[in-house]
């Protein structure tokens, strides 16, 4: 290890080389969407309760030749503020799959082997790893002292990646850069501005696996499998398009994706009774939910709706069925994500897709 600040594991999990994809987290400003936002007034704006988003880890979700770790993952995910015990278990789970004896073979150049269930390299084991349980044994092929100092390095990379992004050397999620140098290295994130590993989403694609479900959590808008992702948020050729739209047969239920309050529920184009097509303005039959903390989701382009404004509904509550009304050219829900809502505006639309990672809630992104 030439570097031992470059605190890297180095690990060879799924990742495909080069798989480097630009943080296009950044909300767009001032971009107005096709869709008439806005079109009913939002009557009122309620206050809801805090919601803090569950950090209980799900223990069922962890292996159970490796539950006995639990208490470890608990105490690394919670030895600083930005981390949780599901991130901890949702980072074991791409490094190593639970597996205490994994072994990664990288080249000396490379940092060598990445060993063990946190897929440490010995250059960055000499600065983090200890035995933390205390049985003689301080290596990274042992589980305890493997999550302790993986815990330790997460919370540091994220206070090293909170200083950079202060200082300007770095843009981004603080988690996600953090995550990326795990992956790839200190001085790998700092020569790359601007771009982080896929790694980082690998992670937040598995966190929602070992949180415990409560009534905070967020759920798929309509039945895994029931559609298909056919046109992203904002995409080159669509820039004013403030969400995503899921293809499905007329009539599948459309689920309430959290907890919240209905803002308002009805038409929003000339005409609501029958399909619509591209030339009709409007969202057709819409349903607006406040989540409280600033979220609210949106769902178009329905045939039939389920809620009325002021309702109260759970996550997975039938809110609308999906269909074809205002501007639309097929039957689909258009599912948007809003921070700093209410209102709902294209500007304060952020893409459904990042989110619903942050969230645990993974969306295909490739039709099958
Ligand atoms: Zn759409």
């Amino acid at each position: 290890m030439a570097d031992m600040s470059d605190a890297s594991t180095h690990s060879t999990t799924a990742l495909a080389a080069g798989t480097a994809l630009t943080a296009v987290l950044a909300v767009l400003v001032g971009l107005v969407g096709f869709i008439a936002s806005g079109a009913v007034a939002l009557a009122m704006s309620p206050a809801l309760a805090e919601a803090t988003p569950s950090t209980q880890l799900n223990v069922e979700a962890i292996p159970p030749h490796a539950r006995h770790l639990v208490p470890w993952v608990v105490r690394a995910g919670t030895s600083c503020a930005q981390l949780t015990p599901p991130m901890i278990a949702a980072q074991i789970d791409l490094e190593s799959s639970w597996n205490a004896e994994a072994v990664a073979h990288n080249r000396p150049a490379s940092g060598g082997d990445a060993i063990g269930i946190a897929q440490f390299q010995l250059g960055t084991w000499a600065t983090w790893g200890d035995d933390y349980d205390r049985d003689g044994r301080g290596v990274p092929e042992d589980p305890e002292d493997a999550i302790s100092a993986m815990g330790r390095l997460m919370c540091d990379l994220v206070s090293w990646a909170g200083e950079n992004v202060d200082a300007g050397r770095l843009r981004g999620d603080v988690l996600d850069l953090a995550w990326a140098a795990y992956f790839c290295g200190r001085g790998c994130v700092l020569s790359t501005p601007g771009t982080v590993s896929d790694y980082p989403r690998q992670v937040r694609a598995r966190i929602g696996k070992y949180t415990l479900a409560t009534a905070d959590a967020w759920r798929l808008p309509l039945r895994e499998g029931s559609y298909e992702l056919v046109s992203r948020f904002r995409s080159p050729n669509r820039p004013n398009h403030d969400g995503v739209d899921l293809a499905a047969p007329s009539g599948t239920p459309i689920y309430a994706a959290a907890a919240g309050v209905v803002l308002d529920a009805g038409c929003t184009s000339p005409y609501c009774d029958r399909p619509g097509n591209e030339d009709l303005p409007g969202c057709g039959l819409r349903v607006n939910i406040d989540h409280g903390n600033g979220i609210a989701t949106r769902y178009c382009h329905a045939v039939r709706l389920n809620v009325t404004a002021g309702a109260h509904v759970q996550a997975g509550q039938v809110i609308a069925w999906v269909g074809s009304t205002g501007h639309s050219s097929g039957p689909h829900l258009h599912f948007e994500v809003h921070r700093g809502a209410p209102p709902l505006r294209s500007a304060n639309a952020i893409d459904p897709l990042a989110f619903m990672d942050s969230v645990g809630v993974h969306i295909p992104r490739d039709p099958h």
